[in-house]
């Protein structure tokens, strides 16, 4: 898979140096001519749309990326990888308490708002938009989008650990032993909450140990949903990355490679990426203020 991307982003690398040879210093970069995108935007029949972290911070989520996110003494990378979770289970799941239930007193923002009325306006003009977001929190589909590849997995479903069964649980708290526990503060001292009294299976006589259906740091990401994101790639005549650093991989690298394939990539971020020479657009500033105009109905599209 390593290799596989790499060949492409070696293809995507070629691709952008020769085209960027034809062309003067400052055509090279990404425009930000707005109008322009809005006419690609209105000739596009299938659209995917990348997220990241940026847009759910637009909602007051956390990302747990900077050094300055941390939940109590640790940072995302300690708690949300497969070893702290068989060390420690009832460290990791105060850890997801508190994010369950952050996200679930959160309202989509004005990106998540925009992306779902986009789907839902071009749905009926035989046009599609695809979501395929890094994103663990349920904002996109709150927000209405039906077509969501979460990449990342899901805060909001369990996985069981003994019979892999998956399943939405929107309970809150999600198990009586967790109620009021997850606090974030550096001094909170941790639950030391038995195995047992955790988050358990409810199929049949399973009762197996319950996790979070997140995608923990080094682990593999699901094949299945690959599979239709590689789909989705190969399909879309235009795709929007937004609010994303594009630095996890591999979504860092679904922008890129469209791009290789000569079709319009438009970024919407605070600021620019590593990937942002790659593509034709970039749109600097919260996406919740560059996404709307951008996705709103065009004065030619058919209603
Ligand atoms: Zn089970």
């Amino acid at each position: 898979m390593l290799l596989q991307n790499r060949a492409v982003f070696a293809l995507g690398v070629r691709m952008c140096t020769t085209h960027a040879s034809k062309r003067t210093l400052v055509e090279t970069r990404p425009s930000s001519d707005m109008s322009e995108f809005r006419k690609v935007f209105s000739e596009a029949k299938h659209i995917a749309i990348i997220t990241g972290a940026g847009v759910s911070a637009e909602s007051g989520v956390p990302t747990f990326r900077g050094e300055n996110e941390r939940w109590r003494k640790w940072q995302s990378q300690d708690l949300a990888t497969p070893e702290a979770f068989s060390r420690t289970p009832s460290r990791v799941w105060e850890f997801y308490h508190y994010r369950r239930e952050l996200v679930m007193n959160k309202k989509p923002s004005a990106a998540h708002l925009a992306i779902a009325e986009c789907e839902a306006r071009l749905k009926k003009q035989g046009r599609s938009v695809v979501v395929i977001t890094q994103c663990i929190d349920d904002l996109h589909r709150q927000a209405g989008s039906k077509n969501v590849l979460k990449i990342h997995g899901s805060l909001l479903e369990t996985r069981c650990m003994s019979c892999g069964h998956v399943t939405l649980n929107k309970r809150s708290p999600i198990c009586a032993a967790l109620k009021d526990k997850g606090a974030p503060g550096p001094d909170v001292p941790d639950a030391q909450i038995p195995v047992d009294k955790l988050p358990r299976c409810e199929e049949n006589d399973c009762h197996g140990l319950l996790r979070p259906n997140v995608v923990f740091f080094g682990e593999t990401l699901d094949s299945h949903i690959l599979t239709k994101v590689e789909k989705e790639m190969e399909i879309c005549d235009l795709c929007l990355v937004v609010g994303t650093s594009s630095i996890v991989y591999p979504a860092a690298m679904f922008g890129p490679r469209v791009s290789a394939r000569g079709i319009p990539v438009a970024e919407f971020n605070t600021q620019t990426s590593p990937k942002t020479e790659y593509f034709m657009y970039h749109f600097q500033g919260p996406c919740g203020t560059t996404l709307p105009p951008a996705l709103a109905q065009h004065e030619s599209e058919i209603m």
